[in-house]
C-alpha cells in the first residue's frame, strides 16, 4: 500500500484556533517532551481513515482542531503527558498510524493528539519461547523486519499493515488477513505496559501463556480504544516463519453452501491462514466469476499445510475447482484501496461494516444485513464476504456503495444504522476487528444491555474526568 500523501493544508490555517492551554504547553516544555502547535501538524493529526473524513481531508478542511500534538519518546514520557493533561483538564487521544476507520483516533477540538509513533523500538525477541516485547508505535513492516532474522513472525497482516501500529492493533482488537491460522491480535497478546491518566505506569500479564492469576487485566485494555489508558509496550507471542505454502480456490453455487464448507473445514481442526468466501456480487467484481468464490491459502510446516489443504479438498468436493489465477488475483489486489478516495470525491459513498456471529446464524445474517443495506434510498450495491473463521463462527464483512441524492453524511449514517440494527437484532457482535470508535456507539450500548453500565463504571474508576478519548465507545461524556 502506498503511504498516504500529506494533504497540502493552506498555510493560512496556521492562524486558526489557538494552540492548547499555555499551562499545558509550558509543563510539557519543562519536561522536554516534543510538541507541535503548527497548523499543518495539527491538521494532519485531526483525522484518521474514517471514510467521511477522507473527502474533508482531501479538501483541506478540518472538522475538529486538536490544540497540540505531543510526540513522547518513552513510556515514562507518555505517562507524564497524561498526568499533565489531567492537571490541566485537557482531553487526550492516543494515536498510532491513524488508520482507524471508525472516527476513534481523531481528537476532540482543543484536545491533545498523543502521537505514539516515536515509541518505535522492538525491545527484545526471545527465539526460544517465541515472544517479543515491542513498543506501541512500531509499524507492521518494522516489526516483521526485526523478527525475520530470528525466523519468526507476528502473523498479523491487516490490509493496513503498512500504516498501522502494534498499539493500534491491540486497542482495536484487530484481525490480520491470515488470522484463521495465527488468530486475532488478542490471541497473541501476552502482556502490556499501560500509562494511566494519573501518570502511573502499570505492567500487566507477561508471566507466560494463559496464567490463572485472577481476572484478566490485560483484556481490560485490549479493545479499549484509548479510553481507559494508553498502551506503551506489548508482549506478543510469535510463530515460526513459513517455510512452505499452498493454495486452492473453489466456486460454490450459493453463499450458504460455501459457508457450510468453511464450517466443516475449521470444525475438523484445519486452520488455513486464509479461508475467504465471497458472495455473488464480490466474486463477479473481484474475479469475474458467476457464483461464490472461496480463496484458500495456507503457510507453515509442510506436513501441516498439506494436511490442511487435503481437508479443504475433501470438504469442498462438491464445488467447482478453480485454477491458480484466482488466488494470484487475490494476492495481487488484497491491499489495493486506491479506488476509495476517488469514489468519495465523485460523490459515491463507500464503506464496510464487519460483524461476527455463530455459524448457525451466518446465512440469515448475511441476507438480512444485505437486504437492510439495499433498502436504504440511494444504495447502489451491498455485498458480503466471510473473512475470518473460527470453530464456532465467522466474521462477515459487508461492503456498501451508494450515490445519495442529498447529504452524503446522512446517507452514510442511515446505511450504518440499517446494517447494525440488523446485526443487533440477530444477536451478532457490532464489530469484529475495526472497533467501535464514535461510529458504533449507540449499537454497542444496545447490544451490551445492562453490562454497558459496568463499562461506564470501569471508565469512571480509571478516568474520572473523562479525558481519555472522550466520545469513543460512548464513554467520557459528549465529544468536545
Ligand atoms: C485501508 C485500510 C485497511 C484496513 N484493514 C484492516 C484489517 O485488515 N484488519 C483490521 O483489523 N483493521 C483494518 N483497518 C483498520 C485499522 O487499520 C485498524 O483498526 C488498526 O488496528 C489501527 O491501528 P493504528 O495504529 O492506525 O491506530 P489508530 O488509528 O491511530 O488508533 C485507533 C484507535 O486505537 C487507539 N489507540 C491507538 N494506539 C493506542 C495505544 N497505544 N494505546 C491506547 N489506544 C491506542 C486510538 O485512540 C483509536 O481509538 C484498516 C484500515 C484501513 C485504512
Amino acid at each position: 500500500m502506498e503511504p498516504v500523501a500529506p494533504v497540502p493544508y493552506p498555510e493560512a490555517l496556521a492562524a486558526e484556533p489557538v494552540a492548547g492551554p499555555a499551562g499545558l504547553l509550558a509543563e510539557l516544555g519543562e519536561r522536554r517532551i516534543p510538541v507541535e502547535t503548527g497548523a499543518r501538524e495539527r491538521a494532519e493529526h485531526a483525522r484518521d481513515w474514517w471514510p467521511p473524513a477522507i473527502p474533508e481531508a482531501a479538501a483541506g478542511r478540518v472538522a475538529r482542531w486538536p490544540g497540540v500534538v505531543a510526540r513522547p519518546r518513552t513510556s515514562e514520557e507518555v505517562a507524564a503527558v497524561l498526568a499533565a493533561c489531567r492537571h490541566h483538564g485537557v482531553p487526550v487521544t492516543a494515536q498510532g498510524g491513524r488508520s482507524g476507520v471508525v472516527d476513534g483516533a481523531a481528537p476532540p477540538a482543543g484536545g491533545l493528539a498523543l502521537d505514539l509513533t516515536a515509541l518505535d523500538h522492538v525491545l527484545s525477541v526471545d527465539p526460544v519461547s517465541q515472544v517479543a516485547r515491542v513498543e506501541a508505535g512500531v509499524f507492521g513492516p518494522d516489526l516483521e523486519r526485526a523478527l525475520e532474522p530470528h525466523g519468526l513472525t507476528a502473523g498479523h497482516f491487516p490490509q493496513s499493515f503498512e500504516i498501522s501500529t502494534v498499539g493500534g492493533w491491540v486497542s482495536c482488537r484487530g484481525a490480520g488477513q491470515y488470522s484463521t491460522r495465527y488468530g486475532k491480535i488478542e490471541e497473541r497478546v501476552r502482556g502490556l505496559r499501560v500509562a494511566l491518566i494519573d501518570g502511573r505506569l502499570v505492567e500487566l500479564g507477561a508471566h507466560g501463556p494463559h496464567p490463572a492469576t485472577g481476572p484478566d487485566l490485560v483484556g481490560l485494555f485490549v479493545g479499549a480504544e484509548g479510553t481507559l489508558g494508553v498502551v506503551t509496550e506489548v508482549t506478543l507471542a510469535l510463530s515460526r516463519r513459513a517455510r512452505h505454502d499452498a493454495s486452492a480456490a473453489r466456486l460454490f453455487a450459493t453463499f450458504d453452501e460455501g459457508l457450510e464448507a468453511c464450517r466443516r473445514v475449521v470444525q475438523r481442526g484445519a486452520r488455513p491462514a486464509v479461508l475467504r468466501l465471497y458472495d455473488e456480487a464480490e466474486s463477479r467484481r473481484a474475479f469475474g466469476l458467476e457464483g461464490c468464490a472461496l480463496v484458500v491459502l495456507d503457510e507453515g510446516d509442510e506436513a501441516l499445510v498439506e494436511a490442511t489443504l487435503e481437508v479443504v479438498a475433501e470438504e469442498c468436493a462438491g464445488a467447482e475447482r478453480l485454477d491458480g489465477s484466482v488466488v494470484a488475483t487475490w494476492l495481487e489486489r488484497r491491499n489495493d484501496v486506491s479506488a476509495l478516495a476517488p469514489l468519495w470525491a465523485a460523490g459515491v459513498v463507500v464503506d464496510t461494516v464487519e460483524t461476527v456471529a455463530p455459524w448457525g446464524a451466518l446465512g440469515p445474517l448475511a441476507r438480512d444485513v444485505r437486504a437492510a443495506l439495499e433498502a436504504v434510498p440511494g444504495m447502489v450495491v451491498a455485498s458480503v464476504h466471510q473473512s475470518h473463521a473460527y470453530e464456532d463462527g465467522a466474521c462477515l464483512y459487508f461492503t456498501f456503495a451508494g450515490r445519495p441524492e442529498g447529504d452524503p453524511r446522512a446517507f452514510h449514517r442511515a446505511a450504518w444504522d440499517a446494517a447494525l440494527d440488523a446485526v443487533v437484532a440477530a444477536g451478532a457482535a457490532v464489530s469484529h476487528h475495526h472497533g467501535v470508535g464514535r461510529q458504533r456507539v449507540e449499537h454497542l450500548a444496545r447490544s451490551m444491555g445492562p453490562a454497558y453500565e459496568l463499562l461506564r463504571e470501569l471508565k469512571a474508576l480509571l478516568d474520572p474526568e473523562g479525558l481519555l478519548n472522550p466520545g469513543v465507545l460512548g464513554l467520557g461524556g459528549e465529544l468536545r
